[in-house]
């Protein structure tokens, strides 16, 4: 679960990590209000969405003035914003942080993820802060520095020394003790909250030695959701694709893409290969879906009527391996969406594996108009030849 910048902040507050003072808002005039209760000059007035890059993109605006906050926030609030991550039509913005800006004398670069190759926390550390972070990956990959943390002794005052030390030029001797205590701060709200991620870009320091997270961003495991009830108001739908939305609530593992062909496949791994076969055969597929082992009939009615709702859909490609799935389940579901949501687009099915032949004789006594394939070569052969 991704949280938004002022939501990650609040955290921050909890956890003595430092941030500017800010209110949320919904409205220019919320924003205007807020501005005169806010230390200024600058205040900054940002764009509450998921996206990142919203500096280049004219979300984050830095104002001398603070009768500027309110048409700045209108503007805002009105047109769509357009980043390197939201794609050209960009996203809606319902919600904006106004903050008392920050005197800033150097950015840096904050993160901690799970790093899958030690299986470990690890904090990411760089004095090229306020850039993509995938940037200086590939420009200057020395001046990313990181350290791993054993879980068994947690994070290290001596590790907090290895990355600070390291700067080029020096952080200056005031900020290394606030710098080494928002680390274990990090570390300590990362663990507690089950963040899979927490990345403070940039982190800065002021002229006087303070150490300020500027920018906030944080994500929540879903999987530890269960056990942080105070967490879960804080999840966004407005942000999500609409279909994901659906898909989330009923449980099955649906991804939107870019292409047209739509696919219900059971199991991830088949759903991967299904994938590929379709590109092998010259299409795209329209979207990922992993219906899962345990899918029942209201789940395969649910998975079909979504990829059904996808305009952009020029065929569907069922592809079922039946396991623990069963082959009449699936052809039920099938059928149970048919009835509710017009099939105006071919249908290719290739079915193989428990209860195979009840399957099929559902799908063929159902009046339903569909194309067998016999293996999956075929099945994407079929459905790429649809849409040529
Ligand atoms: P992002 O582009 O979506 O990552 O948004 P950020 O929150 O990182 O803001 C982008 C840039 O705006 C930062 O790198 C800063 O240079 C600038 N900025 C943001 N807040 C302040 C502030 O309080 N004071 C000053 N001087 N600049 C700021
Ligand atoms: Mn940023």
């Amino acid at each position: 679960m991704k949280l938004h910048e002022y939501q990650a902040k609040d955290l921050f507050r909890q956890w003595n990590i430092p941030v500017p003072a800010g209110q949320m808002v919904t409205s220019a005039d919320e924003a205007s209000r807020a501005a005169t209760s806010l230390t200024g000059p600058p205040w900054v007035v940002k764009a509450q969405v998921h996206a990142g890059g919203r500096g280049k993109g004219g979300g984050v605006q830095v104002l001398k003035q603070a009768d500027q906050v309110g048409p700045a926030a209108e503007r805002m609030l009105e047109k769509a914003l357009v980043t390197k991550q939201t794609g050209p039509a960009g996203v809606h913005v319902h919600q904006l942080l106004i903050e008392e800006g920050i005197d800033i004398d150097r950015e840096l670069y904050l993160s901690m993820v799970i790093d899958r190759a030690s299986a470990r926390p690890t904090m990411i550390f760089s004095q090229e802060g306020g850039m993509e972070i995938e940037e200086v990956a590939a420009q200057s990959p020395n001046l990313i520095l990181k350290e791993s943390i054993d879980p068994a002794t947690g994070w290290m005052p001596y590790q907090a020394r290895n990355l600070i030390f390291r700067l080029n030029p020096p952080l200056p001797q005031e900020a290394v003790r606030p710098m080494m205590a928002l680390m274990d701060r990090v570390y300590r709200a990362f663990t507690a909250l089950d963040a899979s991620l927490i990345e403070i870009n940039p982190l800065v320091t002021t002229p006087a030695g303070q150490v300020v997270a500027v920018d906030a961003k944080m994500s929540i495991d879903d999987n530890a959701l269960y056990r942080h009830k105070e967490l879960q108001p804080l999840d966004d739908p407005r942000e999500k694709d609409p279909l994901e939305v659906m898909a989330e609530a009923h449980n099955l593992n649906y991804i939107r893409l870019d292409g047209n062909i739509g696919a219900m496949v059971n199991g991830a791994g088949l759903a991967m290969a299904t994938m590929d076969v379709i590109k092998l055969a010259g299409a795209e597929p329209a979207n990922f879906l992993d219906v899962g082992g345990g899918a029942n009939e209201e789940m395969i009615t649910r998975g079909f009527e979504i990829i059904l709702k996808d305009d952009r859909v020029r065929a569907i490609l069922i592809n079922i391996f039946g396991g623990i799935l069963r082959c009449d389940v699936l052809a039920r579901g099938v059928l149970a969406a048919a009835k509710k949501v017009d099939i105006s687009v071919p249908l290719i099915v290739r079915l193989e594996g428990t209860n195979v032949e009840e399957g099929r004789d559902i799908l063929n006594q159902s009046g339903l108009d569909f194309l067998v394939a016999k293996d999956m070569a075929e099945a994407a052969q079929l459905v790429a030849k649809q849409v040529s």
